[in-house]
């Protein structure tokens, strides 16, 4: 069974379709790309995947389960997970104890009611870190961190409630084409060997081609392409209204 399955998805705000008929699927383990031009819709049906958008028409199934339309907070107790960058609030805070919130928050307890200084989940906490390789920072604030490290961070937060589908919009902007490729073979990595589906969308072509296992492209809310990254880069229709040649 697909881990994700999306059916004729469909989006219009007042005159402007988003999203005419979007349909594809994602296997657990698989990271998927959505790439297109802007205003094509990658957002659009990014959101529609994670609850922040409700579609007009269509459905989104998570292993077998139907939760399309659901709100955002339980598409992500349903499995659906989603990098987020660390609130200004939480940056003079230990990179663990920014996970152990996330973890806290996961298990369904309250952040306010929990002292910072609690040994709550204090051991997983660092096992997710390990899994990102930044267990050697664990306890420096998260301001101290180089860019590259924090984007691993969020990431570890991300992982920290148990995902089955991880979305990423845009995981690598403003990071340097070395950081880029070490944070996208780090994703590659954990999604295969811990089996999650990974969804993302991306400017950088180079990262998109280097790291994903299927492409779809998106012109004007509607897929016109999709395939292995060769299959797509190869595609005439691709060429001609997205790369531009
Ligand atoms: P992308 O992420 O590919 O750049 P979006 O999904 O953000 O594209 O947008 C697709 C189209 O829908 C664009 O024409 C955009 O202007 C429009 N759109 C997106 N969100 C909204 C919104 N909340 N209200 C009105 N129009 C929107
Ligand atoms: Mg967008």
């Amino acid at each position: 069974m697909s881990l994700l399955v999306v059916e004729n998805l469909q989006k219009h705000f007042g005159g402007v379709r988003a999203a005419k008929d979007v349909s594809f699927s994602l296997q657990a383990g698989e990271l998927l790309a959505i790439i297109g031009p802007n205003g094509a819709g990658k957002s659009t049906t990014f959101n529609m995947v994670g609850g922040q958008l409700k579609p007009d028409k269509g459905s989104v199934r998570l292993a077998g389960e139907d939760i399309t339309g659901l709100p955002p907070r339980l598409v992500w107790r349903k499995g659906v997970g989603r990098t987020f960058q660390i609130a200004q609030t939480f940056v003079s805070m230990s990179v663990v104890e920014n996970v152990q919130m996330a973890l806290i928050s996961s298990h369904g307890q309250t952040r306010a009611v929990v002292p910072r200084t609690a040994g709550l989940h204090r051991e997983a906490a660092r096992s997710f870190l390990d899994r990102v390789g930044m267990a050697d920072v664990a306890d420096k604030p998260v301001n101290e961190l180089a860019y590259g490290d924090v984007k691993r961070v969020e990431l570890a937060i991300a992982l920290a409630s148990d995902p089955k589908l991880l979305l990423m919009d845009e995981p690598t902007a403003g990071m340097a084409p070395r950081e880029r490729t070490a944070l996208m073979e780090l994703t590659a990595e954990i999604a295969r060997t811990h089996k999650i589906g990974v969804l993302f969308t991306e400017h950088d072509m180079d990262s998109v081609f280097a790291h994903s296992d299927r492409i779809l492209v998106l012109v004007r809310g509607e897929i016109i392409a999709s395939g292995t990254p060769d299959e797509v880069r190869g595609n005439a229709r691709v060429k001609q209204v997205y790369l531009g040649e």
